[in-house]
């Protein structure tokens, strides 16, 4: 009676375990986890205009041909025509003439083996078969049930091998449901049993449905049982209170602000106030849009603890961004972070800068000014997470742009905090992130969302440029820079690469979805040869710049700075603009070689124009022709300027290993569970996993789903699933 921890060699023999660890297949449960494929239906052809070169498969065909003949003295070479009755393959075997015999012409067979070619033909060496009786049914119990599974397999393991073994396990099984059975009755999910039954030897397409259900349930529940279970870990660590005083700095900027919060705005600002004064730290991930207008909102916040005593230390994934946020923080603030100085408020506070280029002396007095508690907000990349920077009593980090910070550099900056306790996080994204993959990879964070933008935008105009089959588009395009310019306003052009002698690595990793489909004919557009061509012919007169990761912080600083002075008519940059760049006076976006990009990059890029009043223009251009994959992301990019819209398109663009990072074997704990298709089951478990976390904390009442969660915290994959 094996038990799901029982190595496979107990129950199916030192051989075929040896061969199912290939397969990293190593206890009982391993092997039942291992789900089938995809299913056969009894006498339905595989089609094989499916199948790809490398691919181990297990087809299901009618035998069309078989021929013998001799090549050398002593090697037959016999070959086996199979047909699915439109496409045909051939299965070739060395030295196995009785092959001709084992094969009637017109009767079907299962066959196992890697798709190799020959001759530009794709063909399968050497396969395993299994011959099926029309008459008598299939031969053997391999082939009893009336939809047959097939596994993923390898040269040495096939589809048969695992189907066997799986057998042996599951009539031999005793396992326990996990589940209470109220639970389970409640949700309408079968026993666990069941499931797995039903997901191996279905004997109805009814049976593999329903145990599907049960088996993406678990899923979800472990994982969402993790993240309540971490959720209320946080929420029992002490910190200290942070309490709005009134007639403090916060009320001192709210006067000064120069416009009206959005609903938005305020509403979250209310949440994040009261979660200050907890003696519990916050956890939050505030989205929204670019421009919806977070750092309104966690400056507010920041603003609130500076007012109860406290520091706060705002994160940036860049130099450009810290700086950025820097300049902007300290305009916002106005006299109210002129503390000691002329001009300054009364009730001021200084805001310092602390980043990895700045000159020794000024890095040593930002160091002071945090350690000595002179600072009360400071701002600066990762070098704020080193060990020798130290605080007087930081009580609050504001992450923005999560998606660049690991888990442990949050670790790191919580690590600064006085005593035990730990500061507030509040981590900002202005990736809209679907709502099952928040749930699943941020599922430890209270999310809030800023889903409108401030009035008065103007909406951004956004056309798709193929310049192959509308050459005039070409020229249209720099003129409309050139009319944009004239009105006073400023433009960005971005280029996928750099270039020049180094190696051609974009400045931000492109997103996996980012790679061409298509042979690419020509390397992507560069910055460095562009924005030469440019000055000489179609911008010529206009006052051009360029801004790359390969510029030292200084040079792009240099270039920032003019351009958000208005001394830069035109930027030509890389993606180091995607993320928070915030000129509102730049109304239009060139995007070259915008086929290159993924929907998220497209959508991030766009949301630096149209952040001003004025009417903005973003231009995707691209030299795919109109049937291109790409084509299609573009239009969609082009279609809408929703951004959660987007973000749910993007992922069913991905493959879930894509979503969740690929583990180091390229597998993912999620086999059944799909972000794409299962968010009503996503949701489901999470309210069940928060009452069950609520009424048992430590899961005492359900030792196999505590066994369950234990496993995945503790193989680092639940801090995988964080950091992806
Ligand atoms: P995000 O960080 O979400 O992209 P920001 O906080 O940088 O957005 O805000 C974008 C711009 O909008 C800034 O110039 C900011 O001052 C301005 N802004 C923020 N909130 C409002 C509002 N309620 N009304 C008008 N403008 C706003
Ligand atoms: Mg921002």
């Amino acid at each position: 009676m094996p038990g799901l921890e029982a190595p496979l060699r107990t129950v199916v023999g030192g051989a075929t375990a040896r061969a199912l660890a290939e397969l990293e297949l190593h206890t009982v449960g391993d092997l039942l986890r291992h789900y089938p494929r995809r299913y056969v239906q009894r006498g339905e052809l595989t089609k094989l205009s499916d199948l790809e070169e490398g691919e181990h498969v297990t087809v299901y065909a009618r035998i069309a041909d078989v021929k013998t003949r001799k090549i050398r003295h002593n090697l037959t070479k016999t070959d086996v025509r199979i047909t699915d009755d439109t496409e045909s393959l051939t299965l070739t075997f060395f030295n196995q003439a009785w092959r001709g015999k084992q094969f009637d012409l017109g009767s079907k067979a299962f066959f196992a083996g890697k798709v190799g070619s020959f001759k530009g033909k794709l063909q399968l060496t050497h396969p395993e078969v299994h011959v099926v009786d029309e008459e008598s049914g299939p031969t053997g119990d391999d082939f009893a049930g009336a939809i047959l599974p097939i596994y993923p397999a390898t040269s040495k393991v096939t589809t048969f091998t695992i189907q066997r073994s799986i057998r042996l396990v599951l009539d031999t099984l005793d396992i326990d449901d996990p589940l209470p059975a109220k639970l389970r009755l409640r949700l309408g999910l079968v026993g666990l049993k069941d499931a797995l039954e039903g997901v191996h030897r279905p004997k109805g397409i009814a049976d593999k449905d329903l145990a599907r259900a049960r088996l993406a349930f678990d899923e979800a529940l472990v994982l969402q049982l993790t993240m309540a279970m971490r959720r209320a870990a946080t929420a029992a660590l002490p910190a200290t209170p942070r309490i709005a005083r009134p007639g403090g700095l916060l009320e001192a900027f709210d006067a000064r602000l120069p416009f009206e919060l959005t609903k938005g705005q305020r509403a979250v600002g209310e949440v994040l106030i009261e979660e200050l004064a907890l003696d519990h730290p916050m956890h939050r991930l505030l989205q929204g849009e670019v421009g919806s207008g977070k750092t309104v909102v966690a400056l507010r916040a920041m603003l609130t603890v500076v007012d109860s005593g406290g520091q706060a230390a705002l994160l940036a994934p860049t130099e450009v961004l810290a700086q950025q946020h820097f300049r902007s923080i300290c305009a916002m603030l106005g006299p109210l972070a002129l503390k000691g100085q002329l001009g300054g408020a009364d009730d001021a506070t200084t805001v310092t800068l602390l980043t990895g280029s700045m000159p020794q002396s000024a890095r040593r007095k930002a160091l002071l000014d945090a350690a000595s508690g002179a600072a009360g907000i400071v701002i600066g990349t990762h070098a704020l997470l080193q060990e020798h920077v130290q605080f007087a009593d930081l009580g609050f980090v504001v992450v923005d742009e999560q998606h660049r910070f690991g888990v442990e550099q949050r670790d790191a900056l919580r690590a600064k905090a006085r005593d035990d306790r730990r500061p507030h996080v509040l981590v900002m994204t202005a990736t809209p992130i679907p709502r099952t993959v928040a749930m699943t990879v941020y599922g430890d964070l209270e999310v809030s969302t800023l889903d409108e933008l401030p009035k008065g935008r103007a909406p951004i105009k956004t056309f798709v440029a193929p310049v192959i089959e509308k050459p005039s588009w070409q020229e249209r395009i720099w003129a409309r820079v050139r009319e944009e310019v004239a009105a006073g306003h400023q433009a960005y052009v971005v280029c996928p690469r750099i270039g020049g002698d180094e190696p051609d690595e974009p400045d931000e990793p492109l997103d996996d979805t980012d790679e061409p489909e298509e042979d690419a004919k020509r390397p992507p557009l560069a910055v460095l040869d562009v924005a030469p061509q440019l000055v000489e012919h179609e911008l010529a007169g206009l006052r051009v710049e360029m801004l790359h990761g390969r510029m030292t912080p200084d040079a792009k600083d240099a270039v920032m700075r003019a351009f958000v002075a208005g001394e830069v008519d035109v930027l030509v940059a890389t993606t180091v603009v995607e993320v928070g760049v915030d000129v509102p006076n730049a109304t239009a976006m060139v995007i070259l070689d915008a086929d290159r990009f993924g929907i998220s990059q497209l959508h991030q890029l766009r949301g630096r124009v149209g952040r001003g009043e004025a009417a903005s223009l973003c231009l995707l251009v691209t030299e795919t022709g109109p049937y291109a994959p790409a084509r299609d992301r573009l239009a969609a990019v082009a279609a809408t300027s929703d951004g959660f819209e987007l973000s749910e398109l993007d992922l069913e663009q991905r493959r879930e290993g894509q979503i969740l990072g690929e583990q180091q074997h390229g597998r993912s704990d999620l086999k059944v569970l799909s972000l794409r298709r299962d968010r009503e089951v996503i949701e489901r478990a999470r309210t069940e996993a928060a009452a069950l976390v609520a009424d048992d904390p430590e899961l005492r009442g359900y030792p196999v789903l505590a066994h369950e969660v234990q496993r995945l915290m503790a193989t680092d994959k639940a801090e995988f699933l964080e950091k992806a």
